[in-house]
């Protein structure tokens, strides 16, 4: 799921400063989970800028919504009613929601209330972990369902690196080395000569440095 964090209130009140009717918005997707940017969090938030702004003396009209996903048309068509009676939106989706709304409701501004910080998993309560970095083509068959390229912080396709001690990654002594935990998942399977095996190059032109990328399946197409 896509993971975020709520920017902190005050950066949020800078954004909307010049406006007085907000309307703060949150999806019910993948933010709601990690309690970022769902219904609960919308109320929090809301209440948040409404006493900011009275101990302030700043007028503001506060109103709140949420949709299931803010990154899908389907959604957003019914929020139409609500952006029309508010000057911006504060927006707590991922960036997605963020500017799937400001495409489709571009005189209105959209501000993102939320940091998008990473694809990843809960590990335990409150704590989340990036775990795919959407390279575009998946490698976790040939790396023990473990992602080096998310988990490694040099990305090697070849570790582990020189940094690797004791099981933990050089950058941090909290962090494990993914290629540590990759040769451990093949010894216990007991199948350590897959990391042998001579592999072609990574194909790096599906991953995120050759711009906007599109997935175009014709059979799905009206
Ligand atoms: S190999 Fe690529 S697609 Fe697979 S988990 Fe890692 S970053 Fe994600
Ligand atoms: S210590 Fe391990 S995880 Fe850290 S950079 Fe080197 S190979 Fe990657």
């Amino acid at each position: 799921m896509i993971v975020g964090e709520q920017k902190p209130v005050d950066e949020i009140r800078e954004m909307i400063a010049d406006y007085e009717k907000i309307l703060v918005l949150g999806c019910n997707g993948c933010v709601a989970v990690c309690f970022a940017g769902g219904e609960r969090e919308v109320k929090i938030l809301a209440s948040a800028l409404r006493m900011t702004a009275k101990i302030a003396g700043d007028k503001k009209e506060i109103t709140e919504g949420a949709v299931e996903k803010q990154c899908e048309w389907e959604f957003i068509e019914s929020l139409k009613e609500q952006v029309e009676k508010c000057e911006a939106v504060v927006s707590i989706a991922c960036g997605i929601g963020v500017q799937a709304l400001a495409e489709k409701f571009p005189e209105t501004p959209i501000f993102p209330g939320l940091n998008t910080s990473f694809m990843g998993m809960p590990l335990e309560a409150g704590v989340w972990a990036e775990t795919c970095a959407a390279c575009g083509e998946c490698i976790l068959d040939k790396t023990g369902g473990i992602c080096p390229i998310a988990r490694c912080a040099k990305n090697l396709l070849n570790g582990p690196c020189g940094g690797s001690q004791d099981g933990k990654c050089e950058v941090s002594p909290e962090t494990p080395c993914a290629w540590e935990l990759i040769y451990h998942r093949f010894k216990d399977r007991g199948r350590l000569g897959a990391l042998e095996e001579i592999r072609p190059a990574k194909d790096w032109s599906k991953a995120r440095d050759g711009g906007v990328r599109k997935i175009v399946r014709e059979d799905l197409k009206l």
